[in-house]
C-alpha cells in the first residue's frame, strides 16, 4: 500500500550544494586543518539547505528532491545508508571522521577508490563490498533532511541512490556485487517504511546504471528488485530516475512493475517518439528531463513543449523536470555580471533552470498564453544565438574543409623513431617529466596579486620566469634528458588554454562539485574556435633560452580541452574538436618554427568521454583519435610528439591509443605495476611508451632499488629503444623536497640500468 500521494509538476532530480558562494567547501576544510568544529560545520551545512529548500519553494517546484546535500559524495552516503563501509574504518568512533576517512584516507588507512559518475566530470567513491559485509540500514542523514523540509513545508522527496546502481558501481572483493542484490532490496523495503512514517509521499530512487548496456540477466534483476520494493506494505510513491542516456530495455522492465513513476532523460539523444514503451506507461507519472542538468543552455521552450506534448498524450500524468541532478551546473548566472549581454541570454545556470522546469509545467497545465512573454523572449535569444557572427567563423570552416587524411598522417612511427635519434641525440631510457613542477605559495601569491591588480603583467612574467629558471636549473642538476618548463602560469591545463582562445568564455562564479570540496570552473565553449595568437611560446623558448637540452612545448589536447568544458550543444562534438584541434595544430607548428624539438599534447580525459553505450563507442573513438593526430601531425617527422594519458585501465580505449600515433605515450603504471605494458603490447602498440615509474599521488619518495625494480620489469615487456623513464603524472600537487629527491632516485636507477 502506498501513502497517499498526488502526482507533482515541477521538480528537478537534484542539486548542488557546494554553496552558492563554496561556503561548504571552507567549512569542510576548516574542519579538516582543525580551524573550526563539527558543529561549525553542521551549522553551515543546514543554513545552505535551509536556503536553498526556500528558494525551490519560492520558486515554484511542486516537489523537491531532498537529501542530495553531502559532505563529500552521494555514493559514500549510500555507502553508509547501507552499512557499507568497509572494515578498516570502522574503529574509528566517531561518525564524521569514519566517513572522512573513507572519502580521503588518514596517515593509516587508505581511502576509498575515487572515479568519474559515468561520462561525467564528478568523481564518486567506489563502495568496496566483500564477505565482510554486512549490510545494515542508517538512515538518520536522510531522514533528519526530510524533516527539516517537511518542517519548512516544502514537498519533500527523498533522493537515494537506486540498489541495482549501488551494486553495479561497487567494487566487489569475492564474486558479483549483484549476488547481493537480495540483501539490500530487503534493507530498501525497511527505507521506504521509514520514509513513509516520516511524511514522505514520493521517494526517488536514483538509477542511471540502466541508461548502459544491460544483459538480459540484469533486465531481469531491474524487473524483479522493483516489483519487490513496489509490494512493500507501507511506502511513498517510487519514482525510478534514469538519465545521461537511454533507458532502452529497463524502462519497459520498469513499466511491468507496481512503481509509479519513471524519469526520462530526453536532452541525450533520446527521442519522445524513439520510447516504445510510452503506451505501457499509462498509469505511471513520467518526469520528462527536458532542461539539461549537465550543460548550461538555455532550453529550447518549444521543442520541450512539443516533448511534454507527446508525453501528455500517453502517459499517465507527466512532470517537467531537469534532466539529471543540478550537480553539474553553476548555482545562478547572477553573479555573472563580466559575460557579455548576448552570450549572458544564451545560458541557464541552476537557478535558471528552475525558472525553466517551472514556466513549462505553468505552459503545460494553463496553457502557453499564460507565459508567452516568455516564450517570446527565450526565441529571441535563441534567434540571436544562431545568428551570432561568433558561432559562424568562416576562415576557421574553410580551412577545415580543405584538410584530408594526408593532415592526420606522418611518416611510419618506426621511420620517425630514426629521425629523432638523429635530431635528438637521446640515451637509451631517457628521462623526463610530465610538465608541471609543483605549484609553489608563490606562483600563487603572484597569481592572485596579479588578478587584485597589485602588480602588472610584467612583474608577473617575471615572477614566473623565475619559477622557470629554477625548474630548468633543478632538472639540469639532476640530469634529466628531455626537460619541462614546469607550467607555472597555468592555473588549469584547460582554463589556461581556453582563456587564450576565441570561441570561449570563462565565468568569475561558476563553480561545479568535482570531487569532495575540489570545485572548477568549466569555460565556455560557445563559438568556432580559433588561435588569435600563440599561446606558449614566450614560456618555452624562454625556458629552451637556458639550457642546451630539449625542452617539452606542453599543450592539452582538444578531447580534454571539450571534456572540461562546458561545450556548444548546436553541433556534434567532433566537429569542435575539430577546431580546437586546427588551433592547436597552430600551436605546434609555430612551436617547432621556434625551435621546439619536442611537443606533449596531453589527453588524460580521453576515457572519460567515451560513450556509455559500446553501440556509441566506436565512432567517437574514430573522432578523437582523429582530432588528436589533426592537432599533432602538422610538425615534421624530425619532430618527437608525446602525449599524457593519466590512467591504466584502459578498457574500450586501448586500441585508440596506438591509434593516437604519438611517437611517446606516458601513462600510469606505478600503482598497476606495469601490467599495462602487456595489455599495450596485446593490443598491438608498438611506439615509445613511458610507464610511470612511481605513484605521484603520495608524498612517498621512492627508492632507487624500487624504481630499478618497476623498470626491469618494464624491460621485460619492452624493447629498451622504446622504453621512457617518468613519474606517472604531473608534479604540481608534490613539495619540492620530496619532487627533488624522487627525481633523483629515477634518474640514479635510469643511468644504471643503462
Ligand atoms: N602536463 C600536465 C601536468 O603535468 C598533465 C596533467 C594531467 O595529466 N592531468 O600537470
Ligand atoms: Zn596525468
Amino acid at each position: 500500500m502506498t501513502v497517499s500521494h498526488t502526482p507533482f509538476t515541477a521538480t528537478v532530480l537534484g542539486l548542488p550544494r557546494v554553496g552558492p558562494n563554496r561556503e561548504l567547501k571552507r567549512a569542510i576544510e576548516a574542519y579538516w586543518a582543525g580551524r573550526a568544529d563539527a558543529g561549525h560545520l553542521h551549522t553551515v551545512g543546514r543554513a545552505l539547505r535551509r536556503a536553498q529548500l526556500l528558494e525551490l519553494r519560492a520558486a515554484g517546484l511542486d516537489s523537491v528532491p531532498v537529501g542530495t546535500f553531502s559532505y563529500y559524495d552521494q555514493v559514500l552516503d549510500t555507502a553508509v545508508l547501507l552499512g557499507a563501509l568497509p572494515r578498516r574504518v570502522a574503529g574509528i568512533a566517531d561518525p564524521l571522521d569514519r566517513y572522512f576517512a573513507a572519502a580521503r584516507g588518514t596517515d593509516t588507512v587508505a581511502p576509498l577508490e575515487m572515479t568519474k559518475w559515468f561520462d561525467t566530470n564528478y568523481h564518486y567513491l567506489v563502495p568496496e563490498i566483500d564477505a565482510e559485509t554486512v549490510f545494515s540500514l542508517h538512515p538518520d542523514k536522510l531522514l533528519a533532511e526530510l524533516a527539516e523540509a517537511i518542517e519548512l513545508g516544502v514537498a519533500a522527496r527523498p533522493v537515494v541512490v537506486g540498489p541495482l546502481t549501488f551494486l553495479k558501481l561497487a567494487k566487489a572483493a569475492d564474486g558479483a556485487a549483484l549476488d547481493r542484490l537480495p540483501e539490500l532490496v530487503a534493507l530498501y523495503r525497511d527505507l521506504l517504511t521509514r520514509l513513509a512514517d516520516a511524511g514522505a509521499q514520493w521517494v526517488q530512487f536514483d538509477e542511471p546504471v540502466l541508461v548502459t548496456d544491460l544483459t538480459e540477466t540484469e533486465i531481469a534483476l531491474v524487473r524483479e528488485t522493483y516489483t519487490e520494493l513496489s509490494s512493500g506494505e507501507r511506502r511513498p510513491a517510487i519514482l525510478v530516475a534514469t538519465y545521461f542516456g537511454h533507458p532502452d530495455g529497463a524502462l519497459g522492465a520498469l513499466a511491468d512493475t507496481a512503481i509509479e513513476g519513471v524519469a526520462v532523460d530526453f536532452t541525450a539523444g533520446t527521442q519522445v517518439g524513439d520510447l516504445a514503451v510510452l503506451p505501457a506507461l499509462a498509469t505511471k507519472l513520467v518526469v520528462g528531463g527536458v532542461v539539461d542538468g549537465r550543460n548550461i543552455w538555455r532550453t529550447d521552450l518549444d521543442a520541450a513543449l512539443g516533448t511534454l506534448g507527446t508525453l501528455l498524450g500517453s502517459a499517465g500524468s507527466v512532470a517537467v523536470s531537469s534532466s539529471s541532478s543540478l550537480l553539474h551546473v553553476p548555482y545562478s548566472l547572477d553573479p555573472e555580471t563580466e559575460l557579455d549581454e548576448r552570450l549572458r541570454s544564451w545560458l541557464a545556470f541552476g537557478a535558471e533552470k528552475v525558472a525553466e522546469v517551472r514556466l513549462l509545467a505553468t505552459a503545460l497545465t494553463t496553457g502557453t498564453d499564460a507565459v508567452a512573454a516568455e516564450l517570446a523572449a527565450a526565441r529571441a535569444a535563441a534567434e540571436s544565438r544562431r545568428t551570432d557572427p561568433r558561432l559562424h567563423d568562416e576562415r576557421v570552416r574553410t580551412r577545415l574543409a580543405a584538410l584530408d587524411e594526408r593532415d592526420l598522417n606522418r611518416l611510419p612511427a618506426d621511420e620517425r623513431r630514426a629521425l629523432q635519434r638523429d635530431h635528438l641525440d637521446l640515451p637509451v631510457l631517457p628521462t623526463t617529466t610530465i610538465g608541471s613542477y609543483p605549484q609553489t605559495s608563490a606562483i600563487r601569491l603572484a597569481r592572485a596579486a596579479l588578478r587584485k591588480g597589485e602588480i602588472d603583467e610584467a612583474e608577473y612574467v617575471r615572477r614566473m620566469q623565475a619559477e622557470i629558471a629554477d625548474v630548468i636549473a633543478l632538472q639540469e642538476k639532476l640530469g634529466l634528458d628531455v626537460l619541462v618548463h614546469g607550467e607555472p602560469e597555468r592555473n588549469d591545463m584547460v582554463q589556461y588554454f581556453a582563456e587564450l582562445l576565441d570561441g570561449f568564455a570563462a565565468t568569475d562564479n561558476g563553480w561545479v562539485q568535482s570531487y569532495g570540496t575540489r570545485c572548477v570552473r568549466p569555460p565556455i565553449l560557445f563559438g568556432d574556435v580559433s588561435r588569435p595568437e600563440p599561446m606558449t611560446l614566450s614560456w618555452i623558448g624562454y625556458a629552451q633560452s637556458l639550457t642546451t637540452k630539449p625542452v617539452k612545448g606542453m599543450l592539452t589536447g582538444p578531447v580534454t580541452i571539450l571534456a572540461w568544458s562546458f561545450v556548444r550543444d548546436d553541433q556534434p562534438l567532433g566537429d569542435s574538436a575539430r577546431q580546437v584541434a586546427l588551433a592547436i595544430r597552430d600551436e605546434t607548428v609555430d612551436l617547432e618554427a621556434q625551435g621546439t624539438r619536442v611537443i606533449q599534447v596531453d589527453e588524460p580525459a580521453l576515457r572519460e568521454l567515451l560513450p556509455l553505450r559500446a553501440a556509441d563507442q566506436p565512432a567517437y573513438l574514430r573522432w578523437s583519435v582523429d582530432s588528436f593526430r589533426l592537432a599533432t601531425a602538422g610538425v615534421a617527422d624530425t619532430t618527437q610528439v608525446h602525449t599524457h594519458l593519466c590512467y591504466s585501465e584502459f578498457g574500450e580505449v586501448i586500441s585508440a591509443i596506438a591509434g593516437l600515433d604519438a611517437d611517446v605515450t606516458s601513462i600510469e603504471a606505478a600503482r598497476s605495476h606495469m601490467e599495462v605494458l602487456d595489455d599495450l603490447n596485446a593490443a598491438g602498440f608498438a611506439l615509445g611508451v613511458g610507464p610511470g615509474v612511481y605513484d605521484i599521488h603520495s608524498p612517498r619518495v621512492p627508492s632507487v632499488e624500487e624504481i630499478t625494480i618497476s623498470l626491469s620489469a618494464a624491460l621485460k615487456a619492452v624493447p629498451a629503444e622504446r622504453l621512457w623513464v617518468n613519474p606517472d603524472c604531473g608534479l604540481k600537487t608534490r613539495g619540492p623536497v620530496e619532487v627533488e629527491a624522487s627525481l633523483r632516485n629515477l634518474v640514479t636507477a635510469a643511468a644504471a640500468l643503462r
